[in-house]
């Protein structure tokens, strides 16, 4: 007789609750999370268990390049499932060495080494720094204060914010922290053992801060004449999210000087809008520096498997044949200057807006100086976002102060509409 097999028990149906008793019973605790638990999206939208639909302004903290549920992703994770998910990097596979070849395209003759996440593509320019400098004895690399660059030890010895340090010493040596875009700093801090400097082009947890036109190419100058790596981490601002692949060639567009064109880092750092949702990290480094890491020397299981490489490749086709490096580059610059406008009109909640292309920071007050957050116990970022929430968007909290929007890259204009009046009605009900 044909069992008959019974639907599995609606344990966790539209109920919050039950999904967060899971949590708090077997997931461990390190992060605070919103009181939301998400069953499904499409595009730009994302819903709720309980059927809410939010807006997604976050995409997954600059992950979601291409929204949700996209089925050019859909299409390539199952096509490639069916005829090879993983072989081990003993081999070669054709889809690795392409997604490499469309890397190096995209920037200048060099080469990829693949990885699983952003921490891990750093880990990789760490290593390569230790191995230029081995010989002459140099290792330490600078990194900037307010920086961000993953939750590894030696992520954690890299990231120039405390919080993320604290409880976890001693940190791995080799790392000291600069002020950003402060290029007499990062000229006295060099010692005969600094090997490598290391920076954002735009920082992202700290706050979405731009580096500088000045200050790359102070520290490109500095690098040269010093015989250091100058290395840029893109895990988070790369990926055409500020309208061009990396941010360092749109931080420069305007800068007349060669100087301006012919500059390059010698490492770069990708991961989350790279695999738009599948985990995959990078970090491409240029001639003659690309043989650097030989055989033996670095690998990682999961780096550049055939799932991965065809998910990726499959995002840059799309992002190239939608021309989504523009779309972010005119609808950011669109959004930012609304934003610009609304914090004119609430100078007393808005104290600045920050960016460029879909990576957008707006600056609050602090919870002090605005009456309606005053006795909350939270920080200002961290209460608006959560009054986002209830109504209906989803952005990202960087610090106390600053909220951050990194949509997906083909957010549309009714979309980036849409969270913009519902950003100005929650700002308007704090002024
Ligand atoms: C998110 C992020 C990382 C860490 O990436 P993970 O994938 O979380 O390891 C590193 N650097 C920057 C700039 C980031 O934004």
């Amino acid at each position: 007789m044909k069992d008959i097999v019974p639907t599995p028990p609606s344990l966790v149906r539209n109920d919050v609750a039950a999904i967060q008793a899971l949590f708090q019973k077997n997931v461990v605790p390190s992060y605070a999370r919103y009181e939301i638990a998400f069953s499904h999206g499409t595009g730009s939208h994302l819903y709720d268990v309980t059927g809410k639909r939010y807006l997604d302004l976050g995409g997954g903290i600059a992950v979601c390049s291409l929204g949700h549920a996209h089925p050019a992703i859909s299409e390539a994770l199952s096509e490639q499932s069916r005829r090879l998910v993983h072989v081990s990097n003993l081999y070669y596979h054709e889809l690795q060495g392409r997604l490499a070849q469309q890397i190096v395209r995209h920037l200048a003759t060099g080469k990829v080494f693949f990885a699983n996440s952003g921490a891990e593509a750093n880990e990789g320019l760490y290593k390569l720094a230790r191995k230029f400098g081995h010989d002459e004895g140099c290792f330490e690399i600078l990194t900037a204060l307010n920086s961000f660059h993953g939750r590894t030890l030696a992520g954690i010895a890299a990231t120039g914010q405390d919080k993320v340090k604290k409880g976890f010493e001693p940190m791995v040596p080799g790392f000291r922290h600069i002020p950003f875009n402060d290029l007499p700093a990062a000229c006295a801090a060099l010692s005969p053992a600094t090997a490598a400097i290391l920076i954002e082009g735009v920082q992202g947890e700290g706050g979405v801060t731009p580096a500088t036109p000045e200050y790359l190419l102070g520290l490109r100058a500095l690098c040269d004449e010093r015989k250091l790596l100058l290395l840029m981490d893109g895990v988070q601002c790369g990926h055409f999210r500020t309208g061009r692949f990396q941010s360092y060639q749109r931080l420069l567009e305007g800068v007349q000087s060669t100087a301006g064109s012919t500059f390059l880092p010698d490492g770069i750092s990708m991961a989350k809008s790279l695999g738009g949702g599948f985990p995959i990290g990078a970090f491409w480094v240029r001639d003659p520096y690309a043989d650097l890491l030989g055989a033996g020397s670095h690998g990682t299981t999961y780096g550049g498997t055939p799932l991965g490489c065809a998910v990726a490749l499959k995002v840059l086709e799309v992002i190239e044949r939608e021309g989504l490096a523009d779309n972010a580059r005119q609808l950011g610059a669109w959004l930012k200057s609304e934003l610009e406008q609304l914090a004119a009109a609430c100078p007393q909640v808005i104290t600045g807006v920050r960016g460029l292309g879909l990576m957008i920071g707006i600056e609050f007050a602090p919870k002090e100086q605005i009456p309606a957050l005053a006795c909350g116990e939270k920080p200002a970022a961290a209460q608006i976002v959560n009054r986002l929430h209830e109504a209906g968007l989803l952005t990202i909290p960087s610090g106390n102060q600053v909220v951050r929007l990194l949509p997906a890259l083909n957010l549309s204009r009714a979309d980036a509409e849409d969270g913009l009046a519902l950003l100005q009605r929650v700002v308007s009900g704090l002024a």
